[in-house]
């Protein structure tokens, strides 16, 4: 055990992937599972184990992990500090409901320690389900009780989770269709998407279109939209494909809600803790939003938590208004608490905005690729944009072929955007230069092959 785990520092795939071992558990899955499990569909693999960057599956077979548990797993796999103080915790205390406890107490401390300090003093936190969908419920349910209003405005490509309400101001059409009944009052706007702009113009000629068709639609008394309860927005859209919003539009949509008193809810489930360069990718914006959505890498090491930070003047919900009985996992407050302390202590911001840039030396030779149409990407997350071939060889289909190529040669990936087109790349936070280069050089490498065929 003590050899596989040493050799935990390069990718080795031996073999047709899944090996054999993991397509016996893949088939059990497919036996018992529900119909609509989703990743190991693109990634046949059973998984074993996980240290720092990399996963062993049951075969044996080590790849680098740039899918870290959707975003989750921003300081790796088992961080061992991180383990060392769930375990700690293990002994005394591992479920309150929501009664304060020593762990919570120093992790709200962490959580507004890392908030900027106008913020801190007027925010309040409310712990939710163990999820980033339960979060985002709450945030809206906080906003239609405080403002007494009904409608939502979301953004066309936006990903908020998959419960009912969350699904419903999600832009996933195909995820939304089968179910009847979604969540009414939801209105999508724009993207600020202009790799690909939604109303048809180029960004070096054109004024920010969108966020002035937000603005006039939010004040046309007969644009035939009631004030919103909330406008909620990702600040750079992850699922919907790695694609961060142009600075203008941020600015602008947050100045024209300021004015018409709307409450913004930032969604920073994915861009959370870190992934952009700073806490909060809303910073790195130059903007306060009213309420911020907080779930995936709260813990740092995948132990569930999701909170709502949001201004004071809007806590009149009711006690229980948002209830859960799992709202009081100690084992993720205690990570989280360290992974606070960690990050400071290793300047893991430091170290994203670096790995960043390397990301975009690196990846900057596919802006003259044929088939990459673009490359994408804020501190670590990243995505690359396939284009369909010229044989008519649809994007989707290449952006698979890579994820299947990478993965065979050791590499997690996965997709993202409209129609799975877009190549995406989350490593740990604390990821390596030499790891961050392997995984660079296994894409590029990748890339290549599809135009050989
Ligand atoms: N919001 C965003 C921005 C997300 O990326 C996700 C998950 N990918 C969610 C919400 C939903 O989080 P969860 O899967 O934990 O419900």
């Amino acid at each position: 055990m003590t050899d596989l785990i040493a050799q935990m520092t390069q990718p080795r795939v031996e073999g047709a992937l899944p090996g054999p071992v993991s397509a016996a558990y893949l088939a059990r899955q497919a036996r018992t599972e529900s119909n609509a499990r989703s990743y190991p569909r693109g990634l046949p693999i059973a998984i074993e184990r996980g240290e720092g960057s990399f996963v062993r599956d049951v075969d044996g077979n080590v790849f680098i992990d740039f899918l870290a548990g959707a975003g989750v797993l921003s300081l790796g796999h088992n961080h061992p500090e991180l383990v060392r103080a769930m375990v700690e915790q293990l002994g005394s205390l591992t479920h309150a409901l929501d009664f304060p406890t020593p762990a919570k107490d120093a992790f709200v401390e962490a959580q507004l320690s890392m908030l900027p300090p106008a913020m801190r003093e007027r925010t309040r936190i409310h712990f939710c389900g163990p999820t980033g969908a339960n979060a985002v419920d709450a945030a809206i349910k906080l906003c239609k009780t405080a403002t007494g209003r009904g409608d939502i405005v979301s953004f066309q490509g936006g990903f908020h989770g998959a419960s009912h309400a969350a699904m419903a101001v999600t832009g996933l059409v195909s995820q939304k269709q089968p179910v009847a009944n979604g969540m009414p009052g939801v209105h999508f706007f724009p993207y600020s998407s202009c790799g690909s702009c939604p109303l048809g113009l180029r960004p070096d000629s054109c004024e920010t279109n969108c966020a002035t068709y937000f603005e006039r639609s939010l004040r046309d008394p007969n644009g035939g939209l009631p004030k919103p309860a909330a406008v909620i927005m990702e600040l750079v859209q992850g699922e919907g494909g790695v694609i961060p919003a142009r600075p203008e539009f941020v600015r602008r949509v947050r100045a024209v809600t300021a004015e018409l008193d709307i409450p913004l809810i930032v969604d920073e489930v994915q861009t959370g803790c870190g992934r952009t360069g700073t806490w909060f990718a809303f910073e790195r914006y130059g903007i306060t939003p009213d309420v911020v959505v907080a779930s995936k890498a709260l813990s740092g090491v995948g132990s569930p938590v999701a909170v709502i930070l949001y201004d004071e003047r809007l806590d009149v919900w009711s006690p229980g208004a948002h209830t859960g009985t799992f709202r009081g996992n100690q084992l993720a407050f205690a990570a989280g608490t360290e992974a606070v302390r960690i990050v400071r202590r290793d300047n893991v911001l430091g170290n994203v905005v670096a790995r960043g840039e390397q990301v975009a030396d690196r990846l900057a030779v596919l802006a003259a690729h044929p088939l990459v149409r673009e490359v994408r990407g804020l501190g670590l997350m990243w995505g690359v944009e396939l284009t369909d071939a010229p044989d008519g060889t649809p994007a989707s289909e290449l952006a698979a072929t890579v994820r299947s190529d990478v993965l065979r040669h050791g590499l997690i990936l996965e997709l993202g955007g409209r129609d799975d087109r877009v190549v995406r790349l989350l490593p740990p936070l604390n990821v390596t230069p030499e790891v961050l280069d392997t995984a660079c050089d296994i894409l590029l490498a990748a890339i290549a092959r599809l135009e050989r065929g």
